[in-house]
């Protein structure tokens, strides 16, 4: 029962039950013992702390995609994903479910906050879990070089969208 590692498509892939994704020993290894020592941008982090205390005086920024009421498609692969604003002002698609910290690069761990906003959790690792923007794993962008585990999502999604190519049709 060899299994197509969601990575490298290489053979002798082996489900992780913690990630939800089919690795090979190889990939699993490399996202298992994923460096902390990532690019951390000192700047962003300060960025986003100075954001945090301006966002809470004001936020009345229109949804972009009211149809969503929570979840939507992304409209380049037509994956579910739901749409919040980051401190800065930003809107990005978020992947449904949470991911286990360890294995998500520094720099794309998210976390949603009780009013909906996605927080970028910098270097920290608070939570055991996290979430991941789904413009990290979308396959209507470049293939996710820093993780194992992001690729895999990439490809999965690639495959999706591949198989059912109607889904992302907005239609009229
Ligand atoms: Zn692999
Ligand atoms: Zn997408």
């Amino acid at each position: 029962m060899a299994e197509r590692c969601e990575a490298c498509d290489g053979a002798g892939g082996r489900w992780i039950a913690s990630l939800g994704v089919t690795l090979c020993a190889a990939c699993a290894q490399a996202t298992a013992g994923h460096p902390e020592r990532p690019p951390v941008r000192l700047a962003d982090v300060l960025a986003a702390t100075v954001d945090t205390l301006a966002f809470t005086h004001g936020s009345d920024t229109p949804v972009p995609d009211p149809r969503g009421a929570g979840g939507t498609a992304c409209r380049a692969c037509g994956s579910p994903s739901s749409w919040h604003r980051t401190v800065r002002g930003r809107w990005m698609l978020v992947e449904p479910g949470d991911w286990p910290t360890r294995h998500v690069p520094t720099g794309k761990r998210w976390r949603i906050a009780g009013d909906g906003t996605a927080v970028n959790l910098g270097a920290s690792s608070p939570t055991d879990s996290c979430r991941i923007s789904h413009f990290d794993v979308c396959p209507s962008r470049p293939a996710p070089t820093d993780s194992a585990f992001l690729l895999a999502l990439w490809r999965r999604h690639t495959h999706a969208a591949q198989a059912n190519p109607a889904s992302h049709d907005d239609g009229p």
